[in-house]
C-alpha cells in the first residue's frame, strides 16, 4: 500500500512539472518502453515521460532523486546490451520530443543537435550543405545521437573516420541532481580542465542525461567504390584485413560476413541476391571513398587486386549506386535477420586486427566445447568481430544454463588474452557486467565506481547497469 502511494505522489510531482500527455501510465506505453534489441529481454517501467526540453528533463530528475525514483534513459531502443532496459522499474525518460537539428555551422563545420536527432535523418541534413557526419551504426535508419553517444557506437565507416566520440566537441547533461552543464566548449581544440565530455561519451545514461550534443563534422567524401570478395576460408579472409592497411590502404569500410550471415540476409532482404558458390565460407564488403574519382579507382583497383593475391576468388565490384546500396543493405541488416532466424546472444567482440583469424579460430573451437553454434560478423577494419550465439534447438535450459555462461566467459578471456577487450561498440549494459572482471582489475573498476557515487549518491540514474550497482554495496 506504501509503494502504491509513494507512487502516486511522484506520478503527481511529474505531473506539475510536465504536460499532462507527457506522462504516460498506460499499459501500452510502459509495455512499449520495456524492452530493446537485446536477446527477448523486457522489464515494465511504473511510468514513461517524454520532456521536450532539457529544463523539463532537469524538473524529472529532481524529483526521482527526490523520491529516490530510478529513472532509465530510453531512446530509439536498438541497444544490443539492455542499457536501455528500466531493469529496476521506476521511469523511462524518452528522448523522443528532444529531436531537433538546431543548428548546421557551415562556417564552423559543426553542429549542434538534439539527443533524439535519427542518426541517418542527421547524416542526409548533413550531406545537403556538403559536409558529412562520420559515424554510420547499421542501425542509423533508427537509432538516435543521443544513444549513439551514450554508448560511443561505430559503424562501418569507423575504420577510416573513427567512431562517435571522435566527433563529439561538446555536451550539455543533466546531472544526477537536476543542475543543467556543458561538458567543455565548441572547439577542436581544448586543454581546459578534466575531460567531462569524453567522460559523458560512452557512459550509458548512467552519469548524465544528455541534452544537447555538439559535433564537428567533415568535407563529404563525394566519390566511392565498393566491392565484395568472396572466400572459401574465412580464416583467410580475417588475414587479409591487417595486409590492406599494410598496403597503405584505409578502405572506408571493411567489413566481414560469415556465409551463414549472408545466407540468412538473402533471404530476409526482398530482392537482394548475390551469386555465391557452394564453397564460398566467408565475404569481406569494402569500400574506398575520397574527393578525387581518379584517385578513389586506382584505391579501388589495388585493393581488389591485393584481395585476389589474397585468396579471393571472383571479386563483385558494385557498377552503380543501387548496386552500391544493395550490398550495405544486405551488411545493415544482418543483425536483424539473425534475429529472424533465431534468439541470439551478440557478444561485441574487438581485438588487434591482425588477430582476427586468431579470435576467429577461437570463437568455433569454444564452441565447440561448449556446445553453441555461431555466426559471425562485423567490422573487421577495427578488429571488431560480433559473436550472434544461435539458440538455435538449445533447449531454455541450457540457453540459459552455467555452461553457456562459462563458454562466454572462456571467449572473453581469449579475447583479453588476444590484445582485446569484451565489447568494441555496443556497451555493457545489462548484459555484460557480469564480465567486467576481465576487462579491468579491481582498482579500475572502483575508480569507475568512485565516478559514479561522486555524481549521483542515490544511484538514480539507470541502475543496474555497467555494473555501477556494487558502487553502493
Ligand atoms: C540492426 C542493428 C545494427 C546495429 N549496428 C550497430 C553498429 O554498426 N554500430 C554500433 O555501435 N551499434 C550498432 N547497433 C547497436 C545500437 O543501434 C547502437 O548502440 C545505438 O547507438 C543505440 O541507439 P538508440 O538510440 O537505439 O539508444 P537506446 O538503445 O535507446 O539507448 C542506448 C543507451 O543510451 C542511453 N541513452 C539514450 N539516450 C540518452 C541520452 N540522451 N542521455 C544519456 N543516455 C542516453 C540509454 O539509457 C542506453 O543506455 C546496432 C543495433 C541493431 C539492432
Amino acid at each position: 500500500m506504501k509503494d502504491a502511494e509513494d507512487t502516486e505522489k511522484w506520478l503527481d510531482a511529474l505531473r506539475s512539472v510536465l504536460p499532462v500527455e507527457a506522462v504516460k501510465v498506460d499499459h501500452e506505453t510502459r509495455a512499449a518502453h520495456d524492452h530493446d534489441e537485446t536477446e527477448d529481454l523486457h522489464f515494465l517501467p511504473q511510468a514513461v515521460v517524454f520532456p521536450a526540453t532539457p529544463e523539463e528533463v532537469a524538473a524529472v530528475i529532481k524529483i526521482a532523486a527526490h523520491f529516490g525514483v530510478p529513472v532509465t534513459p530510453v531512446a530509439a531502443q536498438t541497444g544490443l546490451s539492455g542499457g536501455a532496459l528500466p531493469v529496476k522499474g521506476g521511469i523511462a525518460l524518452s528522448t523522443q520530443k528532444l529531436n531537433r537539428i538546431l543548428d548546421i555551422d557551415v562556417a564552423n563545420f559543426q553542429a549542434t543537435v538534439e539527443p533524439g536527432v535519427i542518426n541517418q535523418v542527421f547524416h542526409e541534413a548533413c550531406k545537403e550543405q556538403g559536409m558529412f557526419y562520420p559515424p554510420d551504426p547499421s542501425s542509423w535508419g533508427t537509432s538516435t545521437l543521443g544513444g549513439n553517444v551514450a554508448y560511443n557506437a561505430g559503424g562501418p565507416k569507423a575504420v577510416k573516420y573513427g567512431v562517435t566520440s571522435a566527433y563529439v566537441l561538446n555536451l550539455e547533461v543533466v546531472l544526477p541532481n537536476g543542475e543543467i552543464v556543458w561538458t567543455g566548449a565548441n572547439v577542436l581544440k581544448n586543454s581546459t580542465g578534466y575531460n567531462l565530455t569524453q567522460l559523458f561519451v560512452g557512459s550509458e545514461g548512467t552519469l548524465g542525461v544528455v541534452t544537447k550534443i555538439v559535433v564537428r563534422l567533415l568535407p563529404y567524401p563525394r566519390h566511392s567504390y565498393t566491392l565484395l570478395a568472396p572466400f572459401e576460408s574465412a580464416e583467410r579472409a580475417c588475414a587479409v584485413v591487417s595486409k590492406i592497411f599494410m598496403a597503405g590502404i584505409v578502405p572506408s569500410g571493411l567489413e566481414f560476413m560469415e556465409r551463414d550471415a549472408l545466407d540468412w540476409t538473402m533471404r530476409y532482404v526482398d530482392g537482394v541476391s548475390i551469386p555465391t558458390g557452394p564453397n564460398i565460407a566467408a565475404h569481406l564488403l569494402l569500400e574506398v571513398d575520397g574527393t578525387d574519382e581518379e584517385t578513389v579507382l586506382r584505391e579501388a583497383e589495388k585493393l581488389a587486386e591485393l584481395v585476389e593475391a589474397e585468396g579471393a576468388t571472383e571479386v563483385l565490384f558494385a557498377q552503380s549506386a543501387s548496386e552500391r546500396d544493395a550490398l550495405w543493405k544486405l551488411r545493415r541488416r544482418v543483425g536483424e535477420a539473425v534475429k529472424k532466424h533465431s534468439i541470439y546472444k551478440e557478444e561485441d567482440t574487438v581485438v588487434p586486427r591482425a588477430a582476427l583469424p586468431q579470435l576467429l579460430a577461437a570463437v568455433k573451437r569454444i564452441g565447440a566445447e561448449y556446445g553453441f553454434k555461431s555466426v559471425c560478423y562485423g567490422h573487421a577494419g577495427d578488429g571488431n568481430l560480433h559473436v550472434n550465439i544461435v539458440k538455435g534447438d538449445l533447449t531454455d535450459e541450457a540457453w540459459n544454463g552455467p555452461l553457456l555462461k562459462e563458454g562466454i566467459r572462456a571467449l572473453f578471456a581469449e579475447v583479453r588474452t588476444l590484445g582485446g577487450t569484451i565489447s568494441g561498440e555496443h556497451g555493457i549494459g545489462y548484459v555484460q557486467q557480469e564480465y567486467l572482471d576481465l576487462a579491468f582489475s579491481n582498482a579500475a573498476l572502483e575508480a569507475q565506481r568512485a565516478i559514479k557515487r561522486a555524481l549521483d549518491p542515490k544511484n538514480i540514474l539507470n541502475p543496474g547497469k555497467m555494473g555501477m550497482d556494487k558502487a553502493y554495496e
